[in-house]
């Protein structure tokens, strides 16, 4: 299975000229590097206004979020439809920190998903416990966390999708999950799908890692002889061109 590499800028930078300095440099860095998919999450305001520079280059744009109707009276709110006509093709959706700070439930979540498939976009579901587990306990609260998000979805569905395992305590703290969690983590998650939503689906389905990540750890976290990680969600190093393409280089040389 090809991996994925996805920069989460979150709401940063705080200019455009910024924002497309950043795209254009990663865009130029990742273009000779084989075999994996890169993928930029900028705040919405930018996503028009990269385009340019993705004609020419292997970076495909993805929303941080979409809401669950297509139009309407929704102020604030952009629909799959409005990021499916610019371009984009992934959507971030319930990330711990919408879910912490904007008070996202599970339940929106689901909708949110189901509204981004319908529109033909991929979306890559967040999902991660708040504190620490004990060491080798299978994570049951991601688990619920992925049934409520899938809940409802025909068995073929969420085909090509991503999920993120993002465990809270490890996002921006410096202190990753060690690879052996995550990959139990993988396991766990692909084995849920199965059951909800059939093998096809568990086997076209990419579960990648997020949480301080860098280029020195990120290789540690892909385990692709047993399907355990297959990509990383990258935030705070992804503002960082040149960390960032070397992320994605050590991803694809494992
Ligand atoms: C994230 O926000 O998805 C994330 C993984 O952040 P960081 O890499 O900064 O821990």
């Amino acid at each position: 299975m090809k991996s994925i590499v996805i920069a989460n800028w979150k709401m940063n930078p705080q200019i455009l000229r910024e924002a497309s300095g950043l795209f254009r440099a990663v865009a130029k860095g990742v273009r000779g590097i084989k075999n994996i998919d890169v993928v930029i999450a900028p705040p919405f305001v930018y996503l028009p206004l990269l385009e340019v520079g993705r004609g020419k280059s292997v970076v495909a744009l993805a929303a941080q979020d979409s809401f669950w109707e297509d139009r309407g009276a929704y102020t604030g709110e952009i629909s799959p439809t409005m990021l499916k006509a610019l371009g984009v093709t992934y959507v971030i959706i319930g990330h711990s920190e919408r879910r912490m700070h904007l008070g996202e439930t599970d339940e929106m979540v689901n909708k949110k998903i189901k509204a981004v498939l319908k529109a033909g976009l991929t979306p890559v579901l967040c999902v991660g416990e708040r504190t620490r587990e004990r060491v080798n306990e299978i994570p049951v609260f991601v688990g619920e966390q992925v049934k409520k998000a899938l809940v409802g979805l025909k068995k073929g569905e969420f085909k090509n999708g991503v999920i993120a395992y993002e465990p809270v305590w490890a996002i921006g703290t410096g202190t990753p999950d060690t690879p052996e969690g995550a990959t139990r983590a993988a396991l766990y998650i692909r084995k849920i799908v199965r059951d909800m939503l059939g093998g096809n689906v568990a086997d076209s389905l990419r579960v990648i890692y997020g949480g301080s990540v860098n280029a020195g750890n990120a290789a540690s976290f892909i385990s692709r002889d047993i399907r355990g990680m297959e990509g990383m969600l990258v935030g705070g190093a992804s503002l960082k061109a040149e960390e960032f393409i070397e992320i994605v280089r050590r991803v694809s040389a494992q």
